[in-house]
């Protein structure tokens, strides 16, 4: 009943080569959008948007040995940075901070709590503009896109600073005559969150201001691919009046720095977002310290479209389910089952949208696909591709 196949001829999947020159611009227009990025950069750096250090304590903190990584604009291939390239022993100093500002930032009301993370996210919506500017460079997405993660992304601070004065405890009717029974609600203490480079800020403020709104603090470990933005917030969030020590940002040596929070005693929960394989090794690694876990690990989407559906809806909501960052989140449809009557009208249809959407770097005009995050996952699309044809998908376009 249910259609033929899922329908694979996404464009993406016939850019390697398109994409492969966006990191070698060669064409005017891409260098001109180059400049653009490096300039965006430079205005950036100059408003001290641009950090490069690690944040450990309140303080801006090179690697103890000195070593950098390199961040690079995935939409041209060039550095834009080299930031500190963290360990061990980094981490280990980070928790000794935030295990430090625990014992004050758990004892702070409620109600101071929610009025920092209110500033907090008072500061990150003025500095949108720079923020989703952070976040194009790095991570790539369309600029529009990149703003509207920032929004997104300062919404769970907004929730989490309301949500701070009302973390009620419960009254339990109690079996016994002569007992009362009651739950109150204390934070964990030190959390460890490691986050991906699909959404550089909006992953870390999803978990950094539930955990602050608790009274918890937090080490952040962000993907070594966009530490940027999460740097960029973190100075933001000592602005706003949270104290040194209860936000710190470590980054570099992702297994070192995983095992350091996993090990130590100190940290009590660890939230991530990330790949089922890396969510396995910290759910293992966590059993040593009995410490909670929060884990978001890949997602499974099929879009499936019946035939009495319109096909305009259909088609739009298609196109966001599937291109969304370049396809690169966790919910983006991962297959698409089409119901026989509809599915020649729907195929051709998605094929012309897909075509007309324009591929380039995110600070170009009208772009509205950004480049993969890296060559990998260019190989990765392009096996899918090879892998439907070997299995007799049909392509409907190619360019
Ligand atoms: P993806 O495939 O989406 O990049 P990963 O699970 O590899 O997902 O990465 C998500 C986050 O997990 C990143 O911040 C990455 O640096 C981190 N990470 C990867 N390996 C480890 C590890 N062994 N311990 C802790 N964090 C890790």
């Amino acid at each position: 009943m249910f259609a033929r196949m899922a329908i694979r001829t996404f464009k993406l999947f016939q850019k390697p080569s398109h994409l492969a020159s966006m990191r070698h611009p060669t064409t005017v227009l891409s260098r001109q959008i180059s400049m653009e990025a490096e300039s965006v950069a430079a205005r950036l750096n100059s408003s001290g948007f641009l950090r490069t250090q690690g944040f450990i304590g309140g303080k801006w903190t090179d690697a103890y040995d000195g070593k950098t990584i390199k961040v690079c604009n995935p939409a041209s291939g060039e550095v834009i940075a080299n930031v500190s390239c963290m360990g061990g022993r980094e981490t280990n100093d980070a928790i000794a901070s935030a295990y430090d500002a625990f014992s004050s930032w758990s004892k702070v009301t409620a109600a101071e709590r929610s009025k920092c993370l209110r500033k907090w996210y008072d500061l990150i919506i003025a500095h949108k503009e720079e923020l989703g500017q952070l976040i194009t460079l790095e991570q790539g997405k369309p600029l529009k896109e990149a703003v509207g993660e920032v929004a997104y992304g300062a919404s769970f601070i907004e929730f989490s600073a309301e949500e701070a004065k009302r973390i009620y405890g419960d009254i339990i009717p109690s079996a016994l005559p002569d007992r009362r029974l009651f739950v109150l609600k204390q934070p964990v203490g030190v959390v460890g969150a490691i986050t991906p480079w699909n959404f550089p800020l909006a992953m870390i403020t999803r978990k950094v201001g539930p955990a602050l709104a608790c009274g918890c603090t937090v080490v952040i470990k962000p993907s070594e691919l966009t530490p940027l933005t999460a740097l960029a917030a973190a100075e933001l969030s000592l602005q706003a009046g949270i104290p040194p020590g209860a936000v710190n940002v470590v980054m570099g040596n992702a297994p070192e720095i995983g095992d350091a929070l996993l090990a130590s005693p100190q940290v009590r929960k660890i939230t991530f977002t990330g790949s089922t394989a890396v969510g396995k090794k910290l759910m293992a690694g966590a059993a040593g310290t009995v410490k909670k876990v929060s884990l978001e690990l890949g997602g499974n989407a099929p879009c499936i479209i019946f035939d009495d559906a319109d096909l305009d809806v259909a088609l739009k909501g298609t196109l966001a389910a599937k291109f969304r960052n370049s396809g690169q989140t966790c919910v983006c449809a991962n297959r698409i089952i089409v119901q026989e009557g509809i599915y020649e009208k729907f195929a051709n249809a998605f094929s012309n949208a897909v075509q007309n959407l324009q591929v380039g770097d995110g600070f170009g005009e009208g772009v509205a696909q950004g480049p993969l995050i890296n060559e990998a996952a260019v190989q990765k699309v392009e096996s899918f591709l090879q892998d439907a044809i070997s299995k007799g998908a049909k392509v409907l376009q190619w360019g």
